[in-house]
Parts: structure tokens; C-alpha cells; sequence
């Protein structure tokens, strides 16, 4: 089998996890939630969502978040911003890497931002800008590359076009967005080997949310084509909990297990890790769909005290 030696992940949990949250949740869980996930040695987490607050609550305070939380040295913090005045909100609260999104299809990026496709592809040129200006770099996400809730499947031609888009309008990296979880493994690896053919040198991420069960076969599917990076919400969190059935992205401490079983690396401690997904169980009040941590018994010790300090 094909496998690289290292993959690199990015836990999305603090932000399409927690944002999708029908309970408020306070500033400071937030703040330990992130400070949590970069103790067991995650480099890359997406810590905020600079949205408008009218539009998304959960997310109200990303410059908080970002003011509160404990810088760690060669950790990347991601913001996720949906405009200019995201984009420079998130430049002034000093995050590393910002994330921004457009749908492969015309219906869900409407639902999602009111804007066609075009319009969206226009608003991330005003943000590519500004993260120019910054020296920041950024990441293109495509939301629903694999299927579309209202419309089905996806033509992947639309997605290559938006990613060459992306890539022309200066994105360090794309990322791909199984939104609705809906992506099989044959379909995954025929993507990614395409997509490693139209665009070489772009480094390419993968965000499988696991909403049949298929996120983790996904995973090998795409490590199979080629890819090395994925995206993981710790303990599973996301989904909506206003339609049945939807789920969070693959559990990050599922994808680090699995990976590290195989042989390969994330630079993660997997302990840490549990801890964190244990503490994310807590905030959101309700048991979580990872599974790895239920072939632990969660250790008394683990009350979420600050952990020691952890250089990958
Ligand atoms: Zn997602």
C-alpha cells in the first residue's frame, strides 16, 4: 500500500465543530479547548470563525478567542473569514493562516452565504489582498466537492475549475470539503489523483465529514491517491443538531489512532489528545461520535489541567 511516513492534520473542531452548537458556549471553554488541542502537539488548528456575529452567535468572539488563548510556538492558527471585514478583523486578532470558502455548487453556496458562486470567487480575491498585504497565507476550501444536499452530485470538472480559480487567485493550499459526508472511497481516490494531475504543485487538503460512516475509509482512499493532509474535529464534534443524522468531521483522535497504527506519523500524542476530546464531551454536554475514546476508560486525572508543554 501507498502511505506517506507523515500526514499533517488540521482539527477543525473549535470552529465547524463548536459553530454548529445550538447552546452557547463561554469564552473561556473555548480558550481551553484550543489550548488543549495544541498541548498533545496538533500544529495546525482552526481556532475562530470571523463571521458576523448576527450571522453565526457561537462564533462572536474569534478576537477573543485569539487574544485568550496560549500562542505555542510552530503552531498555525487558523481563522476561517467570510469577507473583507472578516478577513481583516481576523489580520488584526493575529492569526497565522486564514480559510475561506466557496461551494462547488450554485444552491449551497447560496443557503450558506447569500452569493453565487462567481460572487464568492470575487469576495476571496478583495480577502486574497488583504492577506497579501499581511503576508499571510491562505487556504481556498470547496465546500461540498463530493455532493451537493440540494443538488445531488457535483460535477468535478466545476470543482477543478474553482480550485485552478483558487490557486490563480494565490491560495497556499485547497481544500477539498466533503460538507455533507456523502463521499465514497473510489470517488475520493479518482479526485485526488485527478486533481494531483490538473494541479501539481498544489498542496491539497481533505475534510471528510462522517455523516455515513465513511470518513475514515475516505481517509485511505485519498492517502492512497496521494494526499497527506486531512482535516479532524476532535471527539467528532459538528454536525447540526437541527438536522437528524448530520454529523462532525472525522474524530480526530480516530484518524490520529488509525494512522499511527499504520505506521505513520502525525507528530500527536494520542493521550493528549483523548484529553481533549473528553474536555470537548464536557462542553458541549452531550457524549460525542468518536470512537477511540470509548476503548479507553477516561483516567481520573484527567480534570483538564494545563498540560506540559509538548514540542513535536
Ligand atoms: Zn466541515
Amino acid at each position: 500500500m501507498r502511505s506517506p511516513n507523515r500526514v499533517v492534520i488540521t482539527e477543525v473542531g473549535p470552529r465547524d465543530g463548536l459553530q454548529n452548537e445550538s447552546r452557547a458556549i463561554p469564552l473561556d471553554r473555548k480558550i481551553a479547548l484550543v489550548d488543549a488541542l495544541s498541548a498533545c502537539g496538533l500544529t495546525r488548528i482552526e481556532a475562530a470563525s470571523f463571521v458576523s456575529p448576527k450571522a453565526i452567535p457561537q462564533m462572536a468572539n474569534a478576537a477573543e478567542v485569539m487574544a485568550g488563548i496560549r500562542r505555542r510556538p510552530g503552531v498555525t492558527y487558523v481563522g476561517l473569514v467570510p469577507n473583507d471585514v472578516g478577513a481583516r478583523n481576523a489580520i488584526e486578532a493575529r492569526v497565522d493562516e486564514i480559510a475561506v470558502v466557496v461551494s462547488a455548487s450554485e444552491s449551497h453556496n447560496r443557503a450558506n452565504v447569500n452569493r453565487t458562486v462567481a460572487e464568492s470567487l470575487e469576495a476571496i480575491r478583495g480577502i486574497a489582498s488583504l492577506c497579501r498585504e499581511a503576508s499571510i497565507p491562505w487556504t481556498g476550501y470547496i465546500s461540498t466537492s463530493f455532493g451537493c444536499p440540494y443538488e445531488g452530485a457535483v460535477d468535478v470538472a466545476r470543482v477543478f475549475e474553482i480550485a485552478e480559480r483558487l490557486r490563480d487567485t494565490g491560495a497556499e493550499a485547497i481544500a477539498l470539503g466533503d460538507t455533507i459526508g456523502i463521499a465514497n472511497p473510489r470517488q475520493v481516490f479518482e479526485t485526488v489523483i485527478e486533481f494531483f494531475h490538473k494541479l501539481p504543485d498544489m498542496p491539497l487538503r481533505l475534510h471528510f465529514h462522517d455523516t455515513r460512516g465513511m470518513a475514515l475509509a475516505n481517509v485511505i482512499a485519498a492517502i492512497e491517491a496521494g494526499a497527506s493532509q486531512f482535516d479532524g474535529s476532535v471527539g467528532g464534534l459538528g454536525g447540526c443538531p437541527y438536522a437528524p443524522g448530520a454529523s462532525g468531521n472525522v474524530a480526530t483522535e480516530d484518524l490520529v489512532a488509525m494512522l499511527h497504527a499504520m505506521g505513520i506519523e502525525t507528530g500527536v500524542q494520542l493521550d493528549g489528545l483523548l484529553d481533549a476530546a473528553w474536555l470537548a464531551e464536557e462542553i458541549v454536554g452531550r457524549p460525542l461520535d468518536g470512537r477511540v475514546k470509548r476503548a479507553f476508560p477516561r483516567p481520573a486525572s484527567s480534570q483538564h489541567a494545563a498540560q506540559a508543554d509538548y514540542v513535536s
